[in-house]
């Protein structure tokens, strides 16, 4: 059975049609499902008697279920969903330093192909793409997440499981429905799709006039240290990312960002920071510094550890120093495996334990 988060307005629109309803009531009646987090209730009064009922007996509200909640103590909450097929994907809420919002981070695929070493959700391997409605699915999950402790959710960013250029037809079939005011409304500036440098991917996103944010995660500044953390680095050099990234920044106008996770020893030298302020040169491009959440031996046996406080502190001022702009973001739910793919792959076939089953299950409605 198809669930409702697979449903294009066309689709309801024809089924209302074959209902003997009118058809008009489709574009209304998605964006209140898409609006109120996935839910279909109450029936807003302009819907026909018995239509809901009808509704829900045809497209079920969602074909994942939250099986697994962690909550960490800064807020940050993080939702492992089962796929209809018994797969799992993750999906994270982090509070805004506003009372009022949360910044959602979403996954695009089962696993991931890219092996990046020091990614938890590389190790074990590429399963499947997500569909869109999979996708649609953890934004509405995050969006009732949010509404439960009084927050809106505001952003999102595809920074979870998988590359997103590696299944960008489904993404931005999902960014259209979540962000175009059509159904979800959270607005194109809210979104943001981060990328390893998949340059065909980020050509087309540029093409596509969507006007989302990208972010590149570069994490070396120089292409052998890149090559060795992160395979993609192999076949797509960093000149030639930066200059997809300079093409995708005029052909839409947001700036990109570009994402720097320093790893102790690894990436975080006051040398290195002068080859990136370098090769960032006098681009308007943010460097977003990351702080690294340890996930055990990497694919290549490395035991990666985040660089201490004062090497991070040391290589945002020789960056600021040269006139690029740079950030370092905060860690997020150290205490909740909140990096990629770390609860799924801590999980892995394990049953979920009654209690956390049962924590999931207050939330998960669907
Ligand atoms: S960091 Fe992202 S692209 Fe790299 S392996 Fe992990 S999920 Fe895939």
């Amino acid at each position: 059975m198809i669930a409702l988060s697979e449903a294009t307005v066309d689709d309801v629109r024809r089924q209302l049609d074959a209902w003997g309803y009118k058809p008009s009531h489709a574009p209304g009646l998605l964006r209140h499902y898409y609006r109120n987090g996935g839910e279909f209730l109450p029936p807003y009064p302009l819907w026909p008697e018995g239509l809901r009922e009808r509704l829900l007996a045809h497209w079920p509200p969602a074909s994942s279920t939250a099986i697994l909640r962690q909550v960490a103590e800064d807020g940050t909450v993080k939702v492992l969903r089962r796929l209809q097929d018994g797969r799992t994907v993750e999906c994270v809420l982090m509070p805004d330093y506003r009372g009022d919002r949360a910044a959602g981070c979403l996954s695009s695929q089962v696993g991931c192909a890219m092996g990046c070493d020091f990614c938890a959700t590389t190790k074990s391997g590429y399963e499947r793409n997500l569909t869109s409605g999979e996708m649609v699915e953890q934004v509405l999950a995050l969006r009732r997440e949010a509404a439960s402790v009084g927050r809106r959710l505001q952003t999102l960013v595809f920074m979870g499981m998988g590359e997103p250029m590696l299944n960008l037809d489904a993404v931005m079939d999902a960014i259209r429905r979540v962000a175009g005011n059509e159904l979800g409304g959270l607005g194109w500036r809210q979104v943001t799709v981060s990328t390893v440098g998949i340059i065909p991917g980020i050509e087309r996103l540029a093409d596509s006039g969507l006007g989302v944010h990208l972010a590149v995660s570069l994490h070396a500044p120089d292409d052998a240290t890149r090559a060795r953390l992160l395979p993609a680095g192999r076949r797509f050099l960093l000149a030639d990312i930066l200059a997809a990234a300079d093409r995708y920044q005029a052909r839409t106008g947001r700036p990109v960002t570009l994402q720097y996770c320093l790893l102790r020893g690894v990436n975080d030298s006051e040398a290195q920071a002068q080859t990136l302020a370098a090769l960032v040169g006098e681009r308007r491009m943010h460097v977003n510094l990351l702080r690294y959440n340890p996930t055990g031996l990497s694919l290549q046996g490395v035991n990666y550890l985040p660089s201490d406080a004062a090497t991070e502190v040391r290589f945002i001022t020789v960056l600021r120093q040269a006139g690029v702009v740079a950030h370092g973001r905060r860690s997020r739910g150290r205490e909740i495996d909140a990096a990629c793919g770390q609860l799924r792959r801590r999980l892995g076939g394990a049953e979920i334990p009654s209690d956390a089953a049962k924590a999931a299950a207050t939330f998960a409605e669907h």
